[in-house]
């Protein structure tokens, strides 16, 4: 089995994670000066209770980020920090922070909650902090709750917060679907980049990189590797002939057909006009000879049509293998060098040839 030929780079969704991987460490350190500042303040007015409650929560949220920092499980980071945060502002509304002025931290909550979670989680939670804060309002004589708010306060604070809990919503769906949509082309363009339009298969960019892919792993850990160049035959003589539209639907069926006769692990790609190139991983020279000379058989024997009209069809391909080439170029040279020995050895044929066993034994021992 081969393992991947280049080391994949990051994919868009997997950058917007770390992104907010790293704004959720700026939050938490954000909130740690927050509150030890206002723990501070809180303890020279006296508020000792209070300022011991803050800096409580100070050691809950460093907690939280060394969890983190020794397990890397984003999921349960933020799970801890939506926890802690809604814990801190439930406890800021029960007992009114300072002045009663508590509650105000809650507008916090929405946007945070729905930038952090998805939009069902985010009002889920939300509806359940609503409830807790209904409770704690309504009910000022339960243990832990020392505030009381006016009753105008609270229709306020309830209904700007549900008007900023809407807006957050909405905002936060419209900037999902945007999201999706630019990683769908992003993706799209992503994938265009490194595909031949006519044939689908890897475009002669594409396979440079997993060219050079595939050679970093044989130089770091020796697996062997194989190239074959592949070239159609009189193609020129085909459009000439029958049109361009005939060519393009050859080269559209050699590519389905040759996707047939390579192995998974194997990488076909275009590597140019009626050229094309088949990278084999983990392949010696034999190998690569025989899966060469099966898809040379597979294609003379294949009725390609235009219409009513046959056309002729047959390749010719260089193969060669790294352990033979002291580079990528090298390689590559070699296998045109090669291909242009099938060439003018009469065309439909692979270079190097492999002896037969009967020329094997007609050969002198040397
Ligand atoms: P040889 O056996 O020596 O390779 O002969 P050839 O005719 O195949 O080689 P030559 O290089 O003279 O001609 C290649 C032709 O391939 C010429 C070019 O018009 C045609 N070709 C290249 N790309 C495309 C394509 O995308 N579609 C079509 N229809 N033809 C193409
Ligand atoms: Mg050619
Ligand atoms: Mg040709």
């Amino acid at each position: 089995m081969s393992q991947p030929t280049a080391p994949e780079p990051l994919s868009a969704s997997e950058r917007e994670d770390a992104q907010v991987s790293r704004l959720l460490t700026w939050l938490s350190a954000t909130a740690i000066v927050l509150l030890a500042g206002i723990g501070a303040k809180a303890w020279f007015a006296e508020h000792t209770t209070h300022a011991w409650v803050l800096w409580f929560f100070i050691g809950l949220i460093a907690i939280n980020m060394l969890a983190f920092a020794r397990t890397g499980n984003r999921v349960r980071r933020k799970a801890g920090l939506i926890v802690v945060v809604g814990l801190l502002f439930t406890y800021l509304m029960a007992s009114g922070g300072e002045s009663n002025t508590g509650p105000l931290w809650f507008y916090v909550f929405p946007p945070l909650l729905f930038y952090l979670t998805d939009l069902k989680t985010g009002t889920a939670v939300l509806l359940f902090c609503y409830l807790v804060a209904v409770v704690v309002f309504q009910f000022p004589g339960l243990p832990m709750v020392s505030a009381e708010y006016s009753t105008d306060f609270k229709i306020r604070f309830f209904s700007t917060l549900t008007f900023e809990s809407i807006f957050c919503f909405v905002l936060e769906a419209s900037r999902l679907k945007a999201r999706h949509e630019l990683l769908t082309l992003a993706e799209s363009h992503e994938r265009a980049a490194r595909t031949d339009e006519l044939t689908g298969l890897a475009n002669r960019r594409d396979m440079h990189n997993r060219l050079s892919g595939e050679f970093s792993r044989y130089q770091r850990s020796g697996h062997h590797f194989s190239i074959a160049l592949i070239d159609l035959d009189l193609f020129k003589k085909i459009n000439d002939r029958y049109g361009h539209d005939a060519g393009d639907q050859v080269l559209r069926e050699f590519s389905a057909l040759m996707q047939t006769v390579i192995r998974q692990t194997d990488v076909a790609g275009r590597w140019g006009g009626e050229e094309f190139l088949i990278l084999l991983p983990d392949t010696s020279l034999l190998q690569a000879l025989t899966l060469a000379e099966r898809l040379r058989s597979e294609v003379a024997r294949h009725p390609f049509r235009f219409g009513e009209q046959a056309l002729p069809v047959t390749i010719s391909a260089g193969v060669c293998s790294i352990a033979k080439a002291g580079s990528l170029d090298d390689l590559l040279k070699q296998a045109d060098l090669n291909l242009y020995a099938a060439k003018e050895a009469g065309r439909n044929r692979i270079a190097p040839r492999v002896r037969t066993q009967e020329e094997e034994g007609a050969s002198p021992t040397p």
